[in-house]
């Protein structure tokens, strides 16, 4: 990599960061592209999130991811956010433009990319259950409630979470069957998934191998599919039952390439080398 007073820099903010994978994706990209851009990873502590922010005006640089635990209040030190980032009430991406900072939510595009490309599913009319209420299963619900779904069923340990995410999106999408479930109700989720077209893990049961998230099998179709957004590793528990049980399981790993590939053409304004991309994570 050869550094230049002119290279443009990019970046991460996340407090702990040196896990991220986003540098070697996006430097991979960079390179291949042939283009003078670098990106760093920025362990931001969150008392320094306003000064840091403050900083990518002041330093110029180009762009930068958010990842935990900024991506909700990074929105406070922006100029304008996204519509999916305004309806996930989270950002995961910012643009530097002359100064005027642009706030986007990747997570929304890249799940349902990854849904399509590795599970050829539409959203579309279908009926999905999501394990999860944190901020991941928020771009989730974004995702299909802009995808014309038809139902929701979000389902999380604390019972309570959910009913909160659950009632805010109904109050923005009033045209679709959601619902909240808490994960100790058993008989709730049983009857419901027998119905479902798409589950989701936007928990983060399965990461390292710890913990799983079990489903009833033997009551839900055979049509249906399963997505875990947990991709380490790349096949969760989850992913091992459903195929087991004859279902199409996807993991996590497609959703961090494509809203890597989002952010990187939303700042480059060039087609994401995704291939070349792909190569790195896998
Ligand atoms: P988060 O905001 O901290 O939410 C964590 C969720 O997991 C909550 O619903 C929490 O339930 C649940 N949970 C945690 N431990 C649990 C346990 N032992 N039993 C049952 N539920 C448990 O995290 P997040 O940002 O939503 O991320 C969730 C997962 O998605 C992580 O593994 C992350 O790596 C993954 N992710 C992947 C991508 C991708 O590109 N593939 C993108 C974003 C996130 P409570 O509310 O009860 O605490």
């Amino acid at each position: 990599m050869n550094i230049k007073g002119t290279t443009s820099i990019y970046g991460i903010f996340g407090h702990p960061v040196v896990h991220s994978l986003s540098p070697l994706m996006h430097n991979s990209a960079f390179r291949s592209l042939g283009l003078d851009c670098v990106y760093v990873a920025f362990d931001v502590a969150p008392e320094n999130l306003k000064s840091a922010a403050i900083a990518i005006r002041s330093m110029n640089i180009k762009g930068i991811n958010v990842t935990i635990p900024h991506k909700e209040r990074i929105m406070d030190f922006l100029d304008q956010v996204s519509s999916d980032a305004e309806i996930t009430g989270a950002v995961n991406t910012v643009k530097n433009e002359d100064g005027k900072l642009t706030g986007y939510n990747t997570d929304v595009g890249g799940f349902l990319r990854a849904i399509k490309e590795d599970l050829d599913f539409n959203p579309r009319g279908k009926a999905a259950l999501i394990f999860g209420a944190g901020g991941a299963a928020r771009a989730v619900l974004t995702a299909f409630c802009t995808n014309q779904i038809q139902k929701i069923t979000v389902v999380n340990r604390t019972a309570e979470k959910a009913r909160g995410l659950v009632s805010e999106f109904q109050g923005t999408f009033n045209n679709i069957d959601i619902n909240a479930c808490s994960m100790s109700d058993v008989k709730g989720f049983e009857d419901t998934i027998a119905e479902v077209d798409i589950v989701v893990n936007s928990t983060s049961l399965g990461m390292e191998g710890k913990g799983k998230i079990d489903i009833p099998f033997q009551r839900i179709d055979k049509s249906a599919v399963v997505y875990d957004l947990v991709y380490k590793p790349h096949e969760t528990g989850l992913i091992k039952d459903s195929k087991k049980a004859g279902l199409s399981a996807a993991g996590g790993i497609g959703m961090l390439l494509y809203q890597g590939a989002e952010s990187f053409e939303i700042w480059t304004e060039m087609k994401a080398p995704v291939n070349e991309m792909k190569k790195v994570l896998l």
